[in-house]
């Protein structure tokens, strides 16, 4: 349980956000990562002040659920859904947030006078989920490397390696969700046609489905997974189309990263086993056919995150607790 205690020692809590372009959720934990306040507000997307004004109000509605005072907050991290550049903290192509170039780190730092540390959602949700394997996992047999695959209106990946989060030259590593799959494939948002988005996404099943089940009445992609489990044949080939390039795309991670867990996440994997199941098949399928990976699969962990593991959350806390310990003495931006 959450310990607050008033301590003239300082600032003793961390503050994590987690952004979405219709909720925002601030977690205020302590020292031991216990939970000690949470809100949720919906985003305000009008205007960059005002979605700055809006995560101030989330952060102060958590801080106050916590019953500490601003003051005692040491760090703050907070997720994105955009390309965050890595010296600077400007948010870059957060088309559901509504902002094109950004200076969200700044604007937020200037508001919270605690070191503010921003990430992409993905990334971050990938460390959250690698924290959380950590924890679990025997301390002989720890985790060290995780690829996180994070599926909703789009599809890309994070990556944490020897238990650091990996971001790359320009906080892209990861974005698989534009490795074109299918040559004259359909129009992606990012200018090229066939990319994997355009197959493993939200908008990109209902597509699909638009097209092989003109008559059904599929609102969300997880109806084509129902409609899969009542028998209904051309769902059925919809998900197996999307298991195969989801199969395909842990390969690629494993083939690039060598990781030794794999996790699945995002809305889409609300339909549970349906959802693991054929991708599963489909990889048993692969290790039948090539020694190489039969040993690739062999010792490497996939896995659902649990629905009710907020991990992008986590991560944030997290980024915010490594900030805070980075920052203590150290030169740079964030130490002046
Ligand atoms: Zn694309």
């Amino acid at each position: 349980l959450c310990e607050v205690e008033h301590s003239t020692s300082g600032a003793a809590y961390f503050l994590g956000l987690d952004i979405g372009g219709t909720k925002t959720e601030a977690l205020v934990v302590d020292q031991q990562l216990a939970a000690c306040g949470w809100a949720k507000e919906r985003t305000n997307t009008a205007a960059p002040d005002a979605l700055v004004v809006n995560i101030v109000t989330t952060a102060s509605k958590a801080i106050a659920a916590a019953g500490v005072s601003p003051d005692d907050i040491a760090a703050v991290g907070v997720g994105i859904p955009g390309q965050v550049l890595p010296a600077s903290g400007v948010v870059r192509l957060a088309v559901n947030l509504g902002l094109k170039e950004y200076p969200l780190q700044d604007a937020l730092e200037a508001a919270f006078h605690v070191p503010t540390i921003l990430e992409n959602d993905i990334r971050l949700a990938a460390f959250g989920a690698f924290e959380r394997l950590h924890r679990e996992t025997s301390k002989t047999k720890r985790a060290d490397s995780l690829a996180y695959i994070g599926i909703g209106t789009g599809i890309a990946a994070g990556v944490v390696l020897n238990g650091k989060l990996y971001r790359g030259a320009r906080g892209m590593a990861g974005e698989i969700g534009h490795m074109v799959v299918e040559a004259d494939g359909a129009l992606c948002n990012c200018g090229q046609r066939g990319c994997l988005e355009t197959i493993v996404s939200g908008p990109g099943i209902l597509r699909q489905a638009a097209r092989l089940l003109p008559g059904a009445n599929v609102r969300h992609a997880g109806d084509v997974y129902r409609l899969a489990e009542e028998g209904q044949s051309e769902a059925k080939e919809i998900v197996s189309h999307i298991s195969r390039h989801l199969a395909q795309a842990i390969l690629w991670l494993l083939l690039t990263y060598d990781v030794t867990h794999v996790v699945i996440g995002g809305g889409l994997t609300r339909a549970k086993t349906a959802f693991l199941e054929p991708i599963l098949g489909e990889l048993h399928r692969q290790r039948m056919q090539s020694p190489l990976i039969a040993e690739l699969l062999g010792s490497t962990q996939i896995s659902q995150l649990p629905p009710e593991d907020n991990a992008g959350l986590w991560g944030a806390i997290r980024l915010a607790q490594q900030q805070a310990e980075q920052g203590q003495g150290v030169e740079g931006r964030l130490g002046d």
